[in-house]
């Protein structure tokens, strides 16, 4: 196509004339670009969030077993363990009724 300014011959998807600098007029797509985007973004932040779920589920998790150490003492470690897992069990299935909520299972 030719610029609308100057005359001269330019790409046909060029939005500035490469001759003049002027607009060619040519949409730049950007509400196309924009939607694509925010989907793009939204997508990553649940994603994120889905990785940070479980390692929230073991930090509560390691928080829990400190508890039970400390309440239960070295040589019940086993217990400590016990809460370990009741603790990573809840935040997994709190984790998954989450996500389920989130994507509308
Ligand atoms: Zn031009």
């Amino acid at each position: 196509m030719y610029c609308r300014n100057c005359g001269k011959e330019i790409n046909e998807k060029a939005v500035l004339c490469v001759h003049c600098g002027k607009s060619t007029g040519v949409p730049i797509g950007n509400e196309n670009n924009n939607v694509k985007n925010a989907n793009d973004e939204a997508s990553v932040g649940l994603l994120v969030l889905s990785v940070l779920f479980p390692i929230i589920g073991f930090i509560i998790g390691a928080v829990c077993i400190s508890i039970g150490a400390m309440n239960a003492g070295k040589k019940y470690i086993k217990f400590a363990a016990v809460s370990f897992g009741i603790c990573f069990l809840i935040s997994f299935i709190w984790y998954l009724l989450w996500t389920g909520n989130t994507y509308g299972f």
